[in-house]
């Protein structure tokens, strides 16, 4: 019940925060005719399916994205409850889901990561390392006596600093490679704020997740428009040999990497996702496949 509501709240913050609105007043309204929408049409999920998706006022459509958020942050919470140890851990992980959830909507429908998210997101992480012990480095470099929490604190750091120089440095090779800019100073926030929460391990697993599902989609994405191009090419010009226009058409569908902006901080806040609840069980399944 909790995530739904805070789903609910996560859909405000999608649709105001990158047009730097606030999220708190005034109360929802419909982005068709800005008309207020009455308590019993804003129940999650419920309200939604009740109203088949459109606004009562107008009949605009309601993306199924308020739907989904609400649903995801639900299940999501559900999920925290049962995989923590502890109620901190629970806490914690609910705290990074709701985060996440909301950064990965946004990145993907306007290619934005607000400040607003990730900045508290990196102190919250850094935090919970007090009251929910991390593993990682300081353990093996400092003494035993050392409290518990000062390693802790250190290992989330460690892992903020990890993830958010990887991205940073990225981002520089790649812009002094091509001379633009490819990956947004937002998914260094995001990374760091990662690493905060999961700490160094983890935070290697999510760049090698987020990296794996961000290049199966470009791929796919590719595939879909050579397929596309290839389909329209035989018809316009019956007589082009079968390997010329493969050809061609692969060569006008690469290029759409020149132009597209692949929303990355979606796929590392994915692998995030999966590291948090099931890291340990793919590393070790990882393992298991080279047995
Ligand atoms: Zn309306």
């Amino acid at each position: 019940m909790f995530g739904l509501l805070f789903g609910s709240f996560l859909n405000v913050c999608i649709y105001r925060l990158p047009q730097e609105l606030s999220v708190v007043s005034p109360r929802s309204f419909c982005p068709g005719c800005k008309v207020p929408i009455a308590a019993y049409d804003n129940i999650p999920v419920l309200s939604w399916i009740i109203l088949r998706g459109k606004c009562r006022n107008c009949g605009a459509r309601i993306s199924p994205r308020y739907a989904v958020v609400e649903l995801l942050t639900g299940a999501l919470f559900l999920l925290s409850y049962f995989a923590a140890g502890s109620i901190a851990e629970a806490v914690k992980l609910c705290v990074l889901s709701f985060l996440l959830i909301g950064l990965i909507f946004t990145d993907a429908e306007t290619k934005l990561l607000p400040d607003l998210l990730t900045k508290p997101g990196i102190v919250l992480g850094l935090l919970f390392s007090l009251v929910v012990p991390l593993e990682g480095p300081a353990q093996f470099l400092l003494r035993a006596t050392v409290n518990w929490r000062v390693l802790s604190l250190l290992n989330s750091l460690a892992g903020a600093i990890l993830g958010s120089a990887f991205i940073l440095g990225v981002a520089l090779f790649y812009e002094a490679l091509r001379g633009v800019e490819g990956m947004g100073r937002g998914d260094v926030k995001l990374m760091g704020m990662i690493g905060a929460f999961l700490g160094v391990k983890q935070t290697l697993l999510v760049l090698l997740l987020g990296s794996f599902i961000g290049s199966v989609f470009g791929l796919l994405l590719i595939l879909r428009v050579w397929l596309k191009r290839l389909a329209r090419r035989r018809q316009r010009i019956p007589a082009e040999p079968r390997r010329q226009a493969r050809r061609r058409a692969w060569q006008s569908a690469t290029l759409i990497y020149r132009n597209f902006e692949i929303p990355f901080g979606v796929f590392l806040g994915m692998g995030a996702l999966l590291s948090a609840f099931w890291g340990p069980a793919l590393v070790r399944w990882y393992f298991y496949l080279y047995r």
